[in-house]
């Protein structure tokens, strides 16, 4: 899948759209979600062009990939989520439930979140 730079986390990246930001740093910003699912909804995305985990899994660099993941640590601490807990969450393709074509990790927290999934019948 090629990467689409008019789609709406590009478009927040570089400023054309306006994001309430939680954290950035020099290869990573992270923002609440417009449609929260928890008292906290946080995404994470690396501010490369990639398209899915996949992708950025593939493509990135070491120190895009640390950040990511130190930036969900960073972003649970900077919610009050690193006591009580907290999910993150990467939807993947058609199955996953991705909407947006650029990587991002949610990060929900604020309540117990219960079970990940229904369980198989
Ligand atoms: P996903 O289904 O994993 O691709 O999730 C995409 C997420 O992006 C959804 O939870 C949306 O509510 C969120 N979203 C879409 N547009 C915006 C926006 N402009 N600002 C913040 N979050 C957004």
């Amino acid at each position: 899948m090629a990467y689409d730079p008019a789609n709406v986390f590009a478009r927040i990246l570089c400023g054309e759209i306006p994001c309430k930001k939680v954290y950035e740093d020099p290869h990573t910003l992270a923002f609440h979600d417009i449609t929260p699912q928890a008292p906290v909804h946080v995404l994470v995305i690396p501010k490369g062009a990639y398209t899915d985990f996949d992708d950025f899994t593939a493509r990135a660099s070491e120190q895009e990939s640390a950040a990511l993941f130190r930036a969900v640590a960073k972003v649970a601490e900077i919610m009050g989520l690193s006591g009580s807990g907290y999910r993150v969450l990467c939807n993947v393709g058609v199955n996953g439930g991705q909407e947006v074509p650029h990587v991002h990790l949610h990060v929900f927290g604020g309540r117990r979140l219960g079970h990940m999934l229904q369980p198989l019948e």
